[in-house]
Parts: structure tokens; C-alpha cells; sequence
């Protein structure tokens, strides 16, 4: 025998398939369950002609049942539903026992093990996540729905602090810029496209909404006024995290790094120069920024930090309440005040939004189920309970046994 000949005696799943007619899906159930003998090499399976016929001579094969082999279908990823039309891009199959659904090389690499059907709740991820963080596996944990409140008190707080001010300096013709309604030159948007995406969905109802951050931005465009020679100025506002884990794990447990920075520093400086406008960029990561990151924009040394001679950015860090600046540049502290983490005062504020975001999803919400879901003080999340029952949209009630509770008022 022959060397060529000996490598002939080996099938790719495609091929034994195509040889006796049945799906590569069917081929892949057998080996998966044992009734099949194969090698696996770079991932590749390799099934030997002798032990493609033994399988045959089984009489209980199911090839040999023609119902079944009629039933030859495409094979797709249990999880993405990619078609799968290659053996390499075979990952695994669903850890669940007794299901045979294929999981894609891709979705191996994000960490998914289970098809749709048998994918742990958000309740099991969060409890194994816990477990992960609470061992040092994990370094930090922002559930989905945090990502959602982070992302929402810090624009709530930004757009606050925004509209106490009247005047601001141009920070590039020292010029000085009357701003009489930040609303008006606000604009507002966010990635929902991308979440609906994410989430393989059409639409996205309130609930929903509520539980996923969804990257949101703003954008503010100051003109000079008549007689000033300044170019526009630009306050973009930007929430990041990975939406896609959020998506997938319903939480997410790395900070964003310095790939994710570079590409959004790209997107934000890029045409500055073309266009003359000046851009104060901030750029809040719900997950924190890591070293990598905060090195581009401080520097290791001088000299070495990011610069754009019409940008000047700050990254806030969410996780850890930080700002992150050059200190070196004399035109980026300047600003620093503008975006400084929370103001006492602002607190409460903070924790109302987080608590009107979370009454999206129920109509009533006890004082013990709000200090086990918010990092908040009692003091301050009674503080908020009297607050929103003064609006009329909800009342505080006793509840025998239970303590307080904020519940909706019904019109
Ligand atoms: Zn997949
Ligand atoms: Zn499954």
C-alpha cells in the first residue's frame, strides 16, 4: 500500500457524507455520540474508510434507514445559525446532554457552549460570573442592566452640569462662546440598530430597552456668534462597552482597552483638520478603561500621550469613577472641571434615574430588592423613594413584613 493511497483512506466529514449520501450534520451526530470512530486533527475530523463501513454494516444505522437519510438537511450552528459548509468551522456541539446541535468555531471563541434552546438564563450567568469575581477569576462584573444605568446616569449627569453653564471659552481662540440652550444644539443617538442586531429582533419594546446599554451619545455643536472668528466647537459625549457580550453573557467583565480607544480616536479626529472644527471628546467606558488604554491618553512619559491640535480628549471610567486626562496638555485641564466625577449634589439625582430606569420594568419595588440591586446607601435610596412619590407618579407604601415600597400610581 501505497502512501497516496493511505491518506485516501481518510474522509473529511464532507466527503464521507457525499459517500454515502447522508447530511454532514448526520455524519457529525454519529461521531459526536460514538457510533462513528474519527480522528480529530486542527480541528478537523478524519474518519477512516474501514470505520465508515463498520458504522454501515451496523444494522441499527440510521443511514441504512432511509427516512432518516431523507432528512439530510444543512447543518448550521446551533447558536448563530451560520451555515456550516466546511468541517473546520465546526466548533463543538451544545453541552447539554443529549442535544446534537452544532456549535461554530466562531461561537467556541465567544465563550458560547449551548444552543439557543438550552442557553443558561440570565440568573445562571450572573450566579456564575458572581462566583468568577468573587475567586479573583474575574477582575470586575457590570451586569447588562448596570450597563444600562451607568450609561444613563452619566448622560442624566453630564446634560445636568452642561446646563448650568452660560459661557464657555473656546478652548483653541480663547474666544468666549454664549451658549443660551444646550438643548437646542443637542443631539442625541445611540447604537439600537446594533443592539437589534445583537439580538437577532425586529423591534425593541421598553423592557428591553431598559436591560442593554445601548452606547448612547451626545453631540453638542457650539457655533461662534457674529464677529467671532473661532471654528465650531463639538462636545461629543460617548458611552462604550461591548454590546455584544452584553448580549450574549448579559454581562460583561473586562475593562475596554486601548484598541477599542484607538479606534474611537480615530473616528473623532479624523476629519478635524478637513472640516475646522474643534472637538472636546469624552469618552466613558461602562466597564472601566484598562492600562493600555489610559497610557495613550496620559502618557508613560512626556511627550508620549495623545495629541490632536483640534481635540482634546478625556476618557471617564465608569467603573471606577475616574477621569482620565493629560495633565501635561494646559488646554485639557482646563476642562477637566466640566466632567469631573459626581458632585454630591448629584448624587441623588443619580440614584432617581437608576431607580425610574429599573421602575421600566416593574410596578412596584421594595426598599430590600432596591439596595440588593443598586450600590446605594439606604439613606439615599429612601431619599429618592420620597423624592419620586412627591412627583405623583409613584407612592411609598408599608407593606406589612416587606418595609417599604415604591409603587406606580395608577391614572
Ligand atoms: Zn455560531
Ligand atoms: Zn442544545
Amino acid at each position: 500500500m501505497n502512501s497516496q493511497e493511505d491518506n485516501q483512506d481518510y474522509l473529511k466529514i464532507s466527503e464521507a457524507a457525499k459517500l454515502i449520501g447522508v447530511s454532514q450534520k448526520t455524519v457529525y451526530r454519529w461521531i459526536v455520540s460514538g457510533d462513528l470512530e474519527a480522528t480529530r486533527v486542527r480541528g478537523l475530523y478524519f474518519i477512516s474508510r474501514a470505520a465508515l463501513k463498520s458504522r454501515l454494516s451496523n444494522p441499527g444505522a440510521a443511514a441504512a434507514r432511509p427516512e432518516i437519510a431523507a432528512k439530510a438537511e444543512l447543518m448550521k450552528c446551533g447558536s448563530c445559525y451560520q451555515i456550516i459548509s466546511s468541517d473546520s468551522q465546526i466548533g463543538g456541539v451544545c453541552k447539554t446532554e443529549g442535544c446534537e446541535q452544532v456549535i461554530c468555531t466562531q461561537c467556541l471563541q465567544k465563550d458560547i457552549h449551548y444552543c439557543l434552546n438550552h442557553r443558561p438564563s440570565t440568573q445562571q450567568n450572573w450566579r456564575a460570573a458572581e462566583e468568577k469575581l468573587q475567586t479573583g477569576e474575574y477582575q470586575l462584573l457590570v451586569k447588562s442592566t448596570n450597563a444600562r444605568q451607568r450609561e444613563l446616569i452619566f448622560e442624566n449627569r453630564f446634560d445636568a452640569r452642561l446646563s448650568n453653564i452660560k459661557t464657555l471659552m473656546h478652548p483653541e481662540s480663547g474666544e468666549l462662546l454664549n451658549i443660551p440652550s444646550w438643548e437646542r444644539v443637542c443631539e442625541k443617538s445611540d447604537e439600537q440598530a446594533q443592539l437589534l442586531k445583537y439580538l437577532r429582533k425586529l423591534f425593541l419594546d421598553a423592557a428591553t430597552l431598559a436591560r442593554y446599554p445601548l452606547n448612547a451619545s451626545l453631540h453638542y455643536r457650539l457655533m461662534p456668534g457674529k464677529g467671532q472668528k473661532s471654528e465650531p466647537l463639538e462636545i461629543v459625549v460617548q458611552a462604550l462597552s461591548r454590546m455584544d457580550r452584553m448580549v450574549q453573557q448579559q454581562f460583561d467583565s473586562e475593562p475596554l482597552s486601548a484598541d477599542v480607544l484607538a479606534a474611537e480616536l480615530m473616528h473623532y479626529t479624523q476629519e478635524l483638520d478637513r472640516e475646522h472644527i474643534f472637538r472636546i471628546v469624552v469618552l466613558a467606558s461602562i466597564t472601566g478603561w484598562d492600562e493600555s488604554a489610559r497610557q495613550i491618553i496620559e502618557g508613560s512619559k512626556p511627550g508620549t500621550a495623545f495629541f490632536h491640535r483640534r481635540a482634546l480628549v478625556y476618557l471617564y471610567d465608569l467603573e471606577k469613577g475616574e477621569l482620565v486626562y493629560n495633565a501635561r496638555d494646559e488646554r485639557t485641564h482646563g476642562y477637566a472641571d466640566l466632567i469631573t466625577p459626581t458632585l454630591p449634589d448629584e448624587e441623588l439625582q443619580e440614584v432617581i434615574a437608576a431607580i425610574e430606569n429599573e421602575m421600566i420594568v416593574h410596578d412596584s419595588l421594595a426598599l430590600v430588592d432596591a439596595l440588593a440591586i443598586f450600590p446605594y446607601k439606604r439613606g439615599l435610596v429612601e431619599a429618592a423613594y420620597k423624592k419620586l412619590s412627591e412627583t405623583g407618579r409613584y407612592k411609598t407604601l408599608i407593606l406589612p413584613g416587606n418595609g417599604a415600597a415604591l409603587v406606580r400610581q395608577r391614572n
